[in-house]
């Protein structure tokens, strides 16, 4: 199913370039917003810096896709040292095919990594790319958000999937 992952890790970090190799993925396709930074980018989560410059290290190429506008996104991306696609248009599959592009790369061998079932994940099995669930650092507060994440427990469920939130 498309809402299903084909990983399911607790948070960014626990990502090592052992697992990418086992599973033929070179390039990670990040989400920002409660993948690898929190309120809203002010805040990156606890270890992100130096899991950033060991997936470098390791030769993991990475590109940062948010469905932000450029206006926020831009010294996001300027701070991590990372190129990026904004305006991603997450679940349509066309932001992970400019990615991959744009990294030079094939969209099999790449991996999306984000937070969000319906946007992240479904974006990346539309798109043909390994999907990585992470659990979202901190819970939003929107009435919106409230509804997506009581969809996504349901969901995780349906998968039989854990879920931390
Ligand atoms: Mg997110």
């Amino acid at each position: 199913m498309l809402t299903k992952p084909n990983i399911q890790l607790n948070k960014v970090t626990n990502i090592t370039p052992d697992l990418l190799k086992r599973h033929n993925i070179n390039c990670l396709i990040l989400d920002v917003d409660n993948t690898i930074c929190i309120n809203k980018g002010k805040s990156m989560i606890v270890g992100a810096n130096r899991w950033l410059l060991k997936m470098k290290a390791a030769g993991i190429k990475l590109i940062i896709l948010s469905n932000a506008k450029p206006q926020r996104m831009v010294p996001i991306a300027q701070r991590l040292d990372l190129p990026m696609v904004a305006l991603g248009l997450k679940p349509l599959p066309f932001g992970y095919f400019r990615a991959a592009k744009k990294m030079d790369v094939s969209i099999k061998n790449c991996a999306i990594v984000g937070d969000q079932l319906l946007t992240d994940i479904l974006g990346g099995n539309l798109a043909g790319v390994k999907t990585i669930l992470v659990t979202p650092t901190l819970l939003e507060t929107s009435r919106g958000f409230k509804i997506k994440r009581a969809i996504e427990r349901k969901l995780l469920k349906f998968h039989k999937l854990k879920c931390n939130f």
